[in-house]
């Protein structure tokens, strides 16, 4: 028999029992070999029955004296075993098993069996009673070596499989697996002993040291694997072509004397780590985790500094719309009086030194032409003038749209006329003109006879009732055909009209819908044979992974890619002369590729909204740029090592020393009068407030409707103090001047989704009411609670609840007793474990057989620093005796690594 042997061809084994196990997705010998017990049982002897209950659940052996069925409530049924101390003394009670309403324990108990239960003793009455325990009837003596007298596995529990049988399959296996040792794949610095004892010793241990030695042997083994995985990987991206991004820092130098405060150790620390980083030949790869508020910003300005000086262009990219506009607006404050060209891009605003190429020319009158209208503009265009404008069908029955519901639109030329190359890329960048202003594009094609678009909406503006108007179909389409129509015509040399008046669109019902939709626009020149297959057709533009991750998910990434690139090449790139040194962008900016000629660092801020499929898009470029992932959501340790085991990590450890101190109150929502007074006598005295109310799902049309009420109740609550209203579907111009007019101090109180949550930075803002704060987590409550305690005053957070369970009680104190991340991070991970903390979408957690990341952090180092030294020596893992690591790196990949980079 061999470890890889599938259990199918061992007769021995009950057919039944296979397909149970098949279930479990146990094939092989070795699968069930680290089929790893859950815990285990000393059975050399057991102890004494007890006389008072338990917490700690207890493992007794004794014989079945009285068996019961009793009824109750009609249908119910309890069965009860009565248990007796074998050998015990006059003074020894029964003990009391009890099962509800499960019929099969009754078949399996009888009267006179010598029964092994694990449980909890309780009370009940006067008698002593386990509730459900675990248990195991000993049925004859000639197995009694595998099931008793020693230190006894209990498995993982398993339909159709019991403990005996698992036990007794297992303990035979190991009979038979031949003596010679089965391969360790681990070196020998880092594990002791061999494989095959430690299988052995971790299912039928000798005695308690064994068992442990043999598990760590196993644990070093699993986490050993782990560690090669992604250390072949960073061998990869450190192999990668790259370049020196880094000056001799003068920039640097005249950035850190202006700064009005002295940097703190941790953040001088990192900053050299980074100038290392850059000044080497191979890509950075370089995690930095800081606190809200530990002062990462500095660190990324000092770093794109060198970058800058050294001749590059750096790019700052920020989840959100707002976070974007605030490092624009920190940055320039800093840069520009060292001379930086600087740039902001994001989807809804350009600005730069000098105006962006690709709508350079669009406030140009051209003669005739009303189609060059600001895009605000919603009336018909003047027909009179020299072109014949088509007439624009209104469509009558606005009703049919709906809030924040998608179409698929399609519109068609008059007659079919077919649009020249010249003619489709200004349809193109037309419909791009408006995305994020007018709507959210998700795909667009430009055939040469017609167009097809997958848009949703946005808000146009709000009404005094608090309800919400989004710009209409026929406006949003009108801007499009009056302002191409024109342009079209010039550059065609033509008079007739462009556009029929008719277009068609359908509402998307649902993702799937969506879906399909989206594949078609985005297929559309190839099926329609417009495009051959290995050709590129520009004019088919798409959001990429802007669209929920499922949908892009489902899109292979070479048709993406080949998307993308064809639109990028469409584009004109801007001169390099005035070009900017640094772009500010939202994650968006990585699908322009048209923005960047000499790309040296990127920088991106707050890792967690940013997907890992997205760094992995910008590490691929050729030659790669330094790329610094700023986090502000600190995660444990071991979690670090793995997740993001292929980055460095820099850590700043250190708040300024200048903070005012944050007091975390956790009160029951039936106190809001008294949190009331206490926040006006703050406001009073000059401070400003942030209230934040849950939002699930920022598309969700019910909590955009509840947060216009909430507000309206603030405002009530608060007057005469400014409160503005501020959450993820106000537009970004308007959600811009919102909260400049907070950071200003004009308006006091910021009623406010969880948009503010990473980043802002308002110093005056000392107080944080959040309602139900219940439904918020741990990291996302830290997190906004961040967003105080930033000036020198002190600063209060509320956490509002009526929720008194335990778990919430539990959750929130801890806000209350520290706000270190990392220690809330821990807490997090007890609460909640590893995958919530992380997000599913990136949690790129390896399956783990024994190992655990919380309590194994020390082995998770020693194999770490293991895989590393190899990898040091022979990046490619060549020498031989390196070979009988490669199937480790092989084996797994698909499984395990794909999502962990
Ligand atoms: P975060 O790490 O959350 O991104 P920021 O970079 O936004 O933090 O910094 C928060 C605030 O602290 C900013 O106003 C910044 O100017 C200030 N700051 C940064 N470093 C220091 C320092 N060493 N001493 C004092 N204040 C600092
Ligand atoms: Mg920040």
């Amino acid at each position: 028999m061999e470890i890889s042997q599938p259990l199918l061809e061992l007769e021995w084994i009950p057919r039944p029992r296979l397909t149970a196990l098949r279930r479990l997705e146990i094939e092989t010998v070795e699968d069930l070999l680290t089929h790893y017990p859950r815990r285990y049982e000393d059975r050399h002897q057991f102890p004494e029955f007890p006389r008072e209950e338990s917490e700690v659940p207890i493992c007794l052996c004794g014989e079945v004296v009285n068996t019961q069925l009793r009824r109750f409530g009609g249908w119910k049924k309890i069965f009860e075993a009565t248990l007796q101390e074998p050998g015990g003394n006059a003074l020894s009670q029964p003990l009391v098993c009890r099962w509800f309403n499960l019929h099969y324990v009754q078949k399996m108990i009888a009267t006179g069996q010598r029964l092994v239960v694990f449980g909890k003793p309780r009370l009940r009455g006067k008698r002593l009673c386990m509730e459900h325990p675990e248990f195991e009837v000993i049925e004859t003596d000639d197995e009694i070596s595998i099931h008793f007298r020693r230190i006894t596995p209990i498995y993982p529990a398993t339909e159709g499989v019991s403990q005996r049988l698992l036990r007794s399959i297992i303990y035979r296996l190991l009979n038979e697996l031949p003596d010679e040792p089965v391969e360790t794949r681990a070196p020998a610095r880092l594990v002791t002993g061999d494989r095959r004892h430690a299988l052995q010793m971790i299912h039928f241990p000798e005695n308690w040291q064994k068992l442990q030695a043999a598990r760590e042997h196993l644990v070093l083994s699993e986490f050993f694997g782990l560690q090669m995985r992604i250390a072949s990987r960073r061998a990869e991206s450190v192999g990668r072509v790259g370049g020196v991004h880094c000056a001799s820092g003068q920039l640097q130098k005249r950035f850190l004397d202006a700064l009005p405060f002295e940097l703190t150790s941790a953040q001088s620390k990192v900053i050299s780590e980074i100038k290392a980083d850059l000044a080497a030949k191979h890509p950075m790869n370089r995690l930095l985790q800081g606190d809200v508020g530990s002062g990462k910003t500095v660190v990324a300005i000092a770093s794109i500094l060198l970058a800058v000086e050294a001749g590059f262009q750096a790019a700052l990219m920020a989840p959100t719309q707002i976070l974007a506009e605030q490092h624009y607006a920190v940055l320039r404050q800093w840069l520009e009086p060292l001379g930086v060209r600087l740039s902001l891009r994001t989807a809804a605003r350009q600005e730069d030194n000098s105006p962006l190429p690709l709508f350079a020319n669009a406030e140009v009158k051209v003669p005739g032409s009303a189609g060059c209208q600001p895009a605000v503009s919603g009336s018909l265009p003047e027909t009179s003038s020299g072109v014949d404008e088509p007439q624009y069908h209104r469509r009558r029955l606005p009703h049919f749209e709906r809030p924040w519901a998608k179409y698929m639109i399609t519109f068609t030329t008059r007659g079919r006329r077919q649009l020249s190359e010249k003619s489709r890329d200004i349809v193109l960048e037309s419909l791009l003109r408006w995305k994020d202003r007018r709507y959210d594009l998700f795909a667009a094609c430009v055939m040469p006879d017609h167009v097809h678009l997958l848009i949703e909406p946005m808000i146009e503006h709000t009404i005094d009732s608090g309800d919400l108007v989004f710009f209409s179909i026929s406006k949003i389409l009108h801007s499009i055909k009056s302002y191409t129509a024109n342009r079209i015509n010039k550059v065609e040399k033509s008079n007739d009209p462009v556009w029929e008046t008719e277009s068609f669109d359908r509402v998307i019902r649902s993702e799937s819908d969506l879906h399909e939709k989206f594949l078609y626009i985005t297929r559309n020149p190839w099926e329609a044979g417009v495009a051959a297959a290995t050709e590129d057709y520009p004019w088919v533009w798409h959001s990429g992974v802007d669209v929920n991750a499922k949908d892009a998910a489902s899109v292979t990434p070479d048709f993406a890619a080949g998307c993308r690139e064809g639109q990028a090449g469409s584009l004109p790139s801007p001169s390099r002369n005035d070009e900017a040194q640094v772009i500010v962008g939202t994650h968006a900016l990585l699908y322009e590729s048209v923005t960047f000629s000499n790309l040296g660092l990127v920088v991106i801020d707050e890792q967690h909204k940013f997907g890992v499929a997205q760094r992995a898009r910008l590490t691929a470029r050729e030659p790669a740029p330094d790329v610094l992932v700023m986090t502000a959501t600190p995660i444990p340790r071991t979690l670090t090592m793995t997740v993001y085991g292929d980055l460095d990590v820099s850590i700043i450890d250190e708040m300024p020393r200048n903070r005012g101190r944050i007091v975390t109150a956790v009160r029951d929502g039936s106190k809001l009068g008294e949190v009331l007074s206490f926040l006006r006598k703050e406001l009073e005295a000059g401070r400003q407030a942030y209230v934040i109310y849950p939002l699930i799902e920022e598309s969700d049309k019910l909590d955009v409707k509840a947060a216009a009420a909430e507000f309206d109740q603030w405002k009530e609550r608060l007057h005469p103090l400014r409160c503005e209203l501020l959450h993820g579907r106000i537009p970004p111009a308007e959600k811009q001047a919102t909260m400049e007019r907070f950071r200003k101090g004009e308006a006091k109180v910021l009623v406010s989704t969880t948009v503010i949550e990473v980043g802002v930075d308002v110093p005056n803002a000392t107080l944080m009411l959040i309602e139900n704060a219940e439904r918020f987590g741990l990291a996302q409550l830290h997190q906004l609670r961040g967003r105080i305690g930033r000036g020198e005053h002190k600063s209060y957070c509320v956490l509002l609840t009526s929720d008194n369970s335990q778990e919430t009680a539990a959750k929130l104190a801890i806000l209350e007793k520290t706000i270190n991340g990392f220690e809330i991070a821990e807490a997090d991970w007890d609460l909640r474990g590893p995958g919530d903390l992380l997000g599913t979408a990136q949690s790129g957690l390896p399956a783990l057989k024994i190992g655990s990341l919380k309590t194994d952090v020390e082995l998770m180092r020693r194999a770490r620093a293991a895989a590393t030294l190899i990898f040091d020596k022979d990046p490619g893992l060549e020498w031989p005796e390196n070979q009988r690591f490669r199937p480790l790196i092989v084996e797994e990949q698909g499984r395990t690594f794909s999502n962990v980079s």
